[in-house]
């Protein structure tokens, strides 16, 4: 076996992350003070200063922010009445970027909505409202949220509900597309709109909402350690920083952002012993589009050729094991093998890629991405309450900061020391084959198809014109 080479640098990152609460009294000011810190609300720009603020504390170099705009999303009450056969309000949240309507219909109900569901019942579903579950069954296909609304969309749904189906948290929310009226709801409520469907046989649902979708700015927060070799090659380690306006939204990705900042933190103590630039970025808006990941890669466009590796850290302190999936890379496979081993700790890893997070507007311009968690999947203590109201700060324990800041540190400290690196980018021709192998292309040919059918409607609300006439990327 290899010599650990950084054997001392490693006694001394764990030595200063296991004996300091930083991460967590970070994490604690995002969420406490600063709320979900999702764009448009007060809490954004003030938790991007205070980033900004603690990064330029620790001596991070060039520690500022970059703006970007959006299409942003102000939410407005929602209202879920069941008007036939019997009459009754349900509790019920707005789906982000949902537009104000009122529609009344027929409910149907498509379970986990599996792919084949929507052609095959497209004559039921048409002119009714969705009620769909958020789960997958096992076996079969995941469909990510938003594909099980273009596709439902596409079966003529004229409003759409997505039930929790996790007990006890209340809605789920997650963002949809200004198309059709769009509600989050909870389990309980959920259970009982299917028992109201099987006693009942018919049942029909009003959905009335007014929420607001306009443009709107947020932030990028950027810092860099330099490197002593003076080149332009680096290595990106990056989080989205922001929550879903109904949470703190602590796991998912407060925990992302303040593990980012504690790997600054720690590494930037040993700055003269890492040999090439690292750049940390805490992403704002990565829930309803990827908005800051998307932004900080055309701002930062002509430095992608020189990006060795960029990682993902979305909701790092999930309750699993910190290893990486990387993204269709099996140039990196043993060269990660050897730092797990030189690290002598538990470091799975797959080849896996998802389109979902912000890893992924680096990816399609060629650059080797990975993601931190477990690839072998969620554990047994697996969050259930990502993206309801209960993604809160006591959900997250300093142990797995802690965690997630050794891990990573030590993973990018010899990410970006490495003197031959394997990694390599994929030419655009590459990346288009890639992501056709896994099917990804249906998924974008899907909102363009759902774009299609949309502009074929007689009336459309000025909200949804605003969608249609926005290039997807
Ligand atoms: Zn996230």
């Amino acid at each position: 076996m290899k010599t650990n080479t950084h054997l001392e640098i490693d006694k001394a990152i764990l030595g200063e992350v296991y004996t300091s609460t930083e991460s967590m009294d970070n994490l604690t000011e995002l969420c406490d003070e600063y709320g979900s810190r999702f764009p448009g609300t007060p809490g954004d720009k003030g938790s991007v200063d205070f980033m900004v603020q603690k990064l330029k504390s620790y001596g991070l170099e060039n520690a500022h922010y970059e703006t970007f705009k959006l299409p942003g999303w102000v939410r407005g009450k929602a209202k879920l009445s069941v008007i036939e056969p019997i009459e009754k309000e349900l509790e019920c949240i707005s789906l982000p970027l949902c537009l104000a309507g009122t529609v009344e219909a027929e409910l149907i109900y498509l379970a986990e909505g599996p792919v084949e569901v929507y052609e095959r019942m497209k004559a039921e579903i048409e002119g009714k409202i969705v009620l769909i579950s958020n789960r997958n069954l096992p076996g079969t296909r995941s469909l990510h949220r938003t594909e099980k609304f273009y596709r439902s969309v596409l079966a003529g749904a004229k409003g759409w509900i997505y039930m929790n189906q996790n007990p006890g948290v209340g809605p789920v929310t997650g963002g949809v597309s200004p198309i059709i009226p769009s509600l989050g709801l909870g389990y309980e409520e959920g259970m009982f709109l299917i028992r109201l469907l099987k006693r009942k046989g018919r049942v029909k649902v009003r959905i009335e909402t007014t929420d607001k979708n306009m443009e709107m700015t947020s932030y990028n927060v950027v810092a860099d350690i330099p490197g002593t070799s003076g080149g332009k090659e680096y290595t990106l380690v990056g989080a989205h920083y922001e929550g879903h306006d109904i949470a703190q939204g602590a796991v998912d990705s407060g925990s992302g952002a303040a593990t980012v900042i504690e790997i600054a933190r720690v590494l930037n103590m040993f700055r003269d012993k890492i040999k090439r630039r690292i750049r940390f970025v805490c992403f704002g808006v990565e829930e309803i589009g990827l908005y800051g990941s998307k932004a900080y890669v055309e701002q930062h466009i002509d430095e992608m050729a020189d990006l060795r590796f960029m990682i993902n850290l979305d909701s790092a302190a999930e309750h699993r094991r910190k290893g990486i999936s990387l993204h269709g890379h099996p140039e990196l496979d043993a060269v990660f093998r050897e730092f797990g081993e030189e690290m002598k700790t538990e470091l799975p890893q797959a080849q896996r890629v998802s389109p979902y997070s912000d890893h992924w507007p680096f990816f399609l311009k060629g650059v080797p991405t990975g993601g931190g968690g477990d690839p072998g999947g969620a554990g047994p203590l697996a969050i259930e309450f990502q993206h309801s109201k209960y993604d809160t700060l006591d959900k997250v324990d300093l142990r797995s900061l802690r965690d997630s800041a050794a891990q990573y540190s030590r993973l990018i400290l010899r990410v970006t020391n490495l003197d031959e690196w394997p990694g390599k980018h994929k030419t655009k021709e590459q990346v288009n084959t890639f992501v056709k192998a896994q099917g990804f292309d249906d998924t974008v040919a899907l909102i363009d198809r759902t774009k299609a059918y949309v502009r074929k409607w007689q009336v459309i609300h000025p909200e949804t014109q605003a969608w249609l006439d926005r290039p997807e990327y």
